[in-house]
């Protein structure tokens, strides 16, 4: 069957690039992360990447978009965020398939404090919690499902409020229950650099992670342009590619970040919109998409459904 997918893919998927975004590779089963793959699940990916597909770097996929040239099956791995687990965990299977990839990385998390997100879960996932305060409210926690469905709802509410007062109101929360931070969930400088040595690509995803669109051109320029000086510098290589955060054009971003992304001297952003990319995307909006799924002939079958 996975033959039969890798022929279709060959008929169809000619000038055709998927990108796939991933954010953690959980070294064990997380129930508050049930989305995330694991280091398994991660494993038998890659090796149908490499088994079925053509594994390009970005910057080799790029070439042979701007060139028309692009294999049949072409397929980009990308992760965005800078979570350690992107060093500990996916590279070394990575590089046990030779699949290249791009991590792109919010630089403002990388000196131990955690995203606004993963501080809200931390806080619902604590199994000694039987209840929490929420703005003076008490509300109880039960199992899993319970608890990752308030999780989402707390995160609905705070995500599009502007960085302060969303951090504030996150700092609020911890304070009103007394809670004590995870350790740092993302890459610090040093081990920023020691992935950038094993080869894999350092691209640049703001420093606090905001939701561009809603800021004035001058504090995007800062947050686009800070971000890559910044990661030259800890990795020693020219950053050379950007993804939006949350990344959906017209809701998340729009062309004032487009254009300062392009004057910044990249080659190439990417955003969260669905779908597959050809030469007549432009280079600085190049589309994406997560394969969620478990089961191997599924997530295969998704891979090639993109190029229908
Ligand atoms: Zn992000």
């Amino acid at each position: 069957m996975h033959k039969l997918l890798q022929l279709a893919g060959k008929l169809l998927g000619r000038g055709k690039l998927s990108i796939l975004i991933y954010h953690q590779v959980l070294a064990e089963p997380d129930p508050m992360r049930p989305s995330e793959p694991t280091a398994a699940v991660f494993d038998w990916q890659m090796r149908l990447l490499r088994d079925y597909f053509t594994p390009l770097s970005l910057d080799d996929a790029l070439h042979h978009l701007q060139h028309d040239t692009l294999p049949a099956n072409a397929v980009c791995v990308t992760f965005d965020d800078g979570y350690l687990n992107n060093l500990t965990v996916a590279q070394p299977i990575l590089a046990k398939y030779g699949i290249p990839a791009t991590v792109y990385i919010a630089t403002g998390f990388s000196h131990g404090n955690n995203m606004w997100n993963d501080r809200v879960i931390h806080l619902f996932a604590d199994k000694n919690r039987q209840q929490l305060s929420l703005q003076g409210q008490k509300v109880e926690l039960a199992d899993w499902p319970q608890r990752r469905e308030l999780t989402q709802q707390w995160l609905m509410k705070l995500k599009y409020l502007p960085i302060k007062p969303r951090l504030t109101e996150v700092d609020k929360l911890y304070q009103e229950n007394e809670a004590a931070e995870q350790a740092p969930l993302m890459m610090n400088p040093a081990q920023i650099k020691q992935l950038a040595a094993s080869g894999i690509c350092i691209g640049a995803h703001t420093i606090n992670h905001p939701i561009l669109k809603v800021l004035p051109a001058t504090e995007q320029q800062f947050e686009i342009i800070q971000s890559k000086q910044q990661l030259e510098q800890w990795a020693e290589q020219p950053v050379k590619h950007f993804a939006y955060p949350n990344g959906v054009f017209g809701r998340d971003f729009d062309d004032t970040a487009v254009d300062i992304v392009q004057k910044a001297g990249f080659d190439s952003a990417v955003t969260t919109d669905w779908g597959i990319s050809t030469s007549h995307n432009s280079v600085f909006k190049l589309k994406r998409f997560t394969p969620w799924d478990k089961v191997s002939l599924k997530f295969h079958l998704r891979l090639i459904k993109q190029h229908f």
